[in-house]
C-alpha cells in the first residue's frame, strides 16, 4: 500500500500538511473507533494497523546488522517527522524505545490515558520483522498521560 499512497499529485498544495490536520484524523478516528468497538477493540485496530505499517517500512530500511537497522529506523522516524526515537534498553528479553516529540501526542493536554497504540504497533512491526517472530508490546509512557514522552516496551520471549 505504501507504493500506492506515495504517489501524490497536488501541484498547488504540495505534500506537507499541518500536524493538527494529521492529529484531527488520528484522534477523531480513534474516538469513533472507541465508540464503535470499545476501547480494547479500538486500541487493537490501531496497534495492528501500526504493526502492518512497521512491517512494510522494515522492507524499505532493513539491515541484517542490528546497529545499522536501528540507525535506519532512527533516521526514518526523524526524517518523516514521526518523532525522535531514543533507545533506552536493548537486551535479549526486552527493548524499550522512547519517542520524544511524538507526532500523535507531544504537547497535548493530559487526558489521563496512553493513546499511541499505532506507534506501539509500528515499533512492534519493525522489531518483529527483524526477529522474525511475534513479540508483546505495550505503551509504558505517553505524553497524553502526562508522562512527558512516549515509550514502548517490547517483551521478547526467548523460551
Ligand atoms: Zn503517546
Amino acid at each position: 500500500m505504501i507504493d500506492e499512497i506515495s504517489q501524490v499529485h497536488r501541484p498547488k498544495l504540495g505534500s506537507e500538511i499541518p500536524i493538527i490536520i494529521f492529529r484531527a484524523f488520528r484522534h477523531f478516528s480513534a474516538n469513533y473507533a472507541n465508540d464503535l468497538l470499545g476501547e480494547r477493540g479500538a486500541n487493537l485496530v490501531f496497534q495492528n494497523a501500526g504493526k502492518d505499517l512497521g512491517k512494510e517500512v522494515s522492507k524499505l530500511i532493513f539491515d541484517q546488522n542490528i546497529e545499522k537497522y536501528l540507525s535506519n529506523i532512527i533516521n526514518f522516524v526523524k526524517d518523516e517527522k514521526i518523532g525522535i526515537l531514543i533507545p533506552v534498553e536493548l537486551s535479549e528479553n526486552r527493548i524499550i524505545l522512547q519517542l520524544d516529540e511524538c507526532i500523535t501526542c507531544a504537547g497535548m493536554s493530559n487526558i489521563g490515558k496512553r493513546i499511541c497504540h499505532f506507534e506501539v504497533g509500528f515499533a512492534q512491526g519493525l522489531v518483529e520483522a527483524y526477529l522474525n517472530k511475534k513479540i508483546k508490546a505495550h505503551e509504558s509512557k505517553c505524553g497524553a498521560n502526562g508522562e512527558g514522552i512516549c515509550e514502548v516496551t517490547l517483551e521478547i520471549n526467548n523460551a
